[in-house]
């Protein structure tokens, strides 16, 4: 038997994990073996007679868990992209033993005991900045993870940790079920009247694929919306389309969300705070529950009134299909009537200007190498995870390697939805390692032979996405738990969110903006209206998202004891006391499909891409308005931020760039909100 692949380092270029030699059944040992290790090491540390020092406490803290690290990022990364039913078996067995794991590094008395003598005399240490921040984000981190408490206390904190860990899986492993099983059946091709040939063609592939043979599906996005309501012409197929997506989920999901925000408030208590947001919001930009609801706040009442207005020129569109009222089948079918009539602007015209591989490299890259100047060879002698995947090497302006870059463009059913960034190696001068990272997105695969051809959001997201992405190749710190993205939620959206700025820059746009077919550019005009049409559906986006990130709060604020009963009915009820409810905008996610803060981590955080979205507006407006080259400004932003990860106060890195604190006004202006 061959040697399980994750025991040794990658002897590969960047350490990139050995695809090719990694079997399903490599994990489970791997993770077991990986957990021991760590474990054994910290012991290593605890045993040591020596007196408590940075290097023999923090530094080998730093080192330790390798093996953990290696399997646990390959892991993560397949069974999103790519799971199977023995990935989703493996999840659901490593991710409470993975809660076990943490409690037991972070509750251990005597780690945390060298580490708090060490805080103590922190400033006799004669330490670098970015070493007194390991050591006081490591002591920061032990607190918060309940090392102060008493025996009791930390048992019952274990509990709670490894239930809402299974939990979690459940809940997303539920998600994915409930996305097959809520997918539409229609019985003819007339019933998808407005959407394109390929479409219908896929629709009847997907009904091919999944036993439907002579019939057609229509399967789910994970977000409220789905694109297809944006062309079907039968008004009932539209309100069937969202009802099942509105509808999915909720049997399995409400009682598990109900449950997950009942232990996240008794955690939060037992940790000392009024409620699971305050104990989240504590170690994030934000600070406090106060800030975040203030801006949210603050949003709202201009946001529903945008929104309205938009239901009123919806209205007198639809007026001419007999259609009385707006409903939230109608919204976006109407709107794309709206952008045809009123802007000139037609979705359909559009895609055939932005054909992947044009936006990836004469778009994407074409951005990357005018503001930093880096250059990208793909390397089809380096094996990804999936056979869609392609990898490809990053250079420096004068040819130093940085990285290597994965993208996963392709939607399949094997992959969550969505879309994401991921890093497979983090850059840490510690241990000598450069960065791997990974964009994961989900473009459908057009009929075999055709062009793949993106929507105007698809391309929005591949700018984006790899702004995550140059957050994790610029990065340049010492120690891994700084790395490139591993900054707080509510700060790690603004990189990406500036990458988009690129995507409608006339001179890249110009560049990568060209007819499949023809070669024709994009013309000027037709930027300029599609640009004026953005500004339409902004009404629309920000209630959407707002009530979403409105309904994560009240679900993180609830008190420890206060009984919920029914998710639905607490859903509607927070969204109608946030003054958000807005029937014809339903929130970007319900409570049963929203994975974000039941099943990945930004539980009270959601808020943190209109957070974000300040610093990205008010960046944006300093890119554009400094006075310097471009190239210039994309190195201030590198050095000063993106390189810097966490090893020091993100809005000092903000601070360093733009010059001062951040504010609003840039944000309220782009979203209409002024
Ligand atoms: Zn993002």
């Amino acid at each position: 038997m061959t040697e399980n692949p994750f025991f040794r380092p990658s002897t590969l270029d960047y350490e990139l994990p050995p695809f090719a030699e990694i079997r399903e059944e490599h994990y489970l040992p791997a993770y077991e073996r990986g957990m021991a290790e760590q474990l054994a090491e910290i012991a290593a540390i605890t045993a040591d007679r020596a007196l408590p020092t940075f290097e023999n406490t923090l530094v080998a803290l730093e080192r330790s868990g390798e093996l953990l690290r290696r399997v646990d990022v390959v892991f993560r990364n397949q069974s999103s992209s790519d799971t199977t039913d023995v990935l989703d078996e493996v999840e659901a067995k490593v991710s409470p033993l993975l809660a076990v794991h943490h409690d037991a590094i972070h509750l251990d008395r005597a780690l945390f005991a060298r580490i708090e003598e060490l805080y103590r005399t922190r400033a006799g240490l004669g330490l670098d900045p970015e070493s007194l921040r390991l050591l006081e984000r490591r002591y920061g981190a032990f607190e918060r993870s309940g090392a102060r408490l008493g025996e009791a206390e930390q048992a019952r904190l274990r509990g709670l940790n490894a239930e809402l860990a299974a939990l979690g899986t459940t809940f997303q492993q539920n998600v994915n079920a409930a996305n097959r099983a809520a997918v539409l059946v229609l019985d003819s091709a007339a019933e998808l009247a407005g959407l394109s040939e390929d479409a219908i063609a896929g629709a009847a592939e997907n009904a091919r694929v999944l036993g439907h043979e002579g019939k057609y599906v229509l399967s789910l996005q994970n977000t409220s919306g789905q694109p297809a309501l944006a062309q079907l012409t039968d008004r009932s197929v539209r309100e069937r389309l969202l009802a099942a997506s509105l509808g999915r989920g909720i049997e399995q999901n409400g009682p598990i969300a109900i449950r997950m925000a009942a232990l996240r408030a008794e955690r939060a208590e037992l940790l000392g705070h009024p409620s699971h947001a305050a104990y989240v919001v504590a170690d994030e930009t934000a600070g406090t529950v106060e800030a975040v609801s203030a801006l949210l706040a603050r949003l709202v009442g201009p946001a529903v009134a945008n929104a309205r207005r938009e239901a009123a020129e919806l209205a007198r569109v639809a007026a001419a299909d007999g259609v009385e009222e707006i409903a939230a089948h109608d919204w976006a079918y109407y709107s794309e009537k709206v952008r045809r009539e009123s802007f000139q602007v037609d979705a359909a015209v559009l895609r055939p200007y932005f054909e992947l591989e044009r936006v990836l490299r004469d778009g994407v890259f074409f951005a990357a190498n005018l503001a930093y100047g880096l250059s990208f060879t793909e390397r089809p002698d380096l094996t990804a995870h999936h056979p869609d995947a392609r990898v490809f090497e990053v250079f420096e302006e004068d040819g130093t390697a940085l990285g290597l870059f994965i993208g996963d463009f392709h939607a399949r059913a094997s992959k969550r939805g969505g879309a994401w960034m991921d890093s497979l190696v983090e850059q840490s001068e510690l241990t000598g390692q450069r960065p791997v990272v990974l964009n994961t997105l989900n473009i459908p695969r057009p009929a075999p032979g055709e062009p793949v051809l993106m929507s105007w959001d698809e391309v929005r997201t591949l700018f984006h996405e790899f702004g995550h992405a140059l957050h994790g190749l610029f990065s340049r710190v010492r120690y891994p738990l700084f790395s490139g993205t591993a900054v707080p939620r509510d700060f790690v959206e603004f990189p990406s969110q500036v990458n988009e700025m690129w995507m409608v820059r006339p001179e890249v746009l110009a560049n990568y903006a060209r007819h499949h077919g023809t070669g024709e550019v994009l013309s000027p005009e037709l930027v300029e209206r599609i640009t004026a049409a953005e500004g339409f559906g902004q009404g629309f986006r920000t209630v959407e998202y707002l009530a979403a990130t409105l309904l994560d709060w009240a679900w993180h604020t609830v008190p420890k004891g206060e009984e919920i009963t029914d998710a639905e009915e607490f859903e509607a009820r927070a969204l109608a006391a946030a003054g958000i409810a807005v029937d014809a905008v339903p929130p970007r996610y319900r409570t049963a499909y929203f994975q974000h803060i039941f099943a990945s981590g930004y539980s009270a955080a959601y808020y943190a891409y209109i957070w974000s979205e300040v610093l990205d507006a008010d960046t944006v407006q300093w890119f554009e308005g400094n006075g310097r080259p471009v190239r210039e400004s994309g190195e201030v932003f590198r050095r000063e931020l993106l390189a810097r990860g966490f090893s020091r106060d993100p809005l000092e890195s903000f601070r360093a760039v733009v010059g001062r604190a951040p504010e609003t006004g840039p944000l309220l202006a782009r979203r209409g909100l002024l």
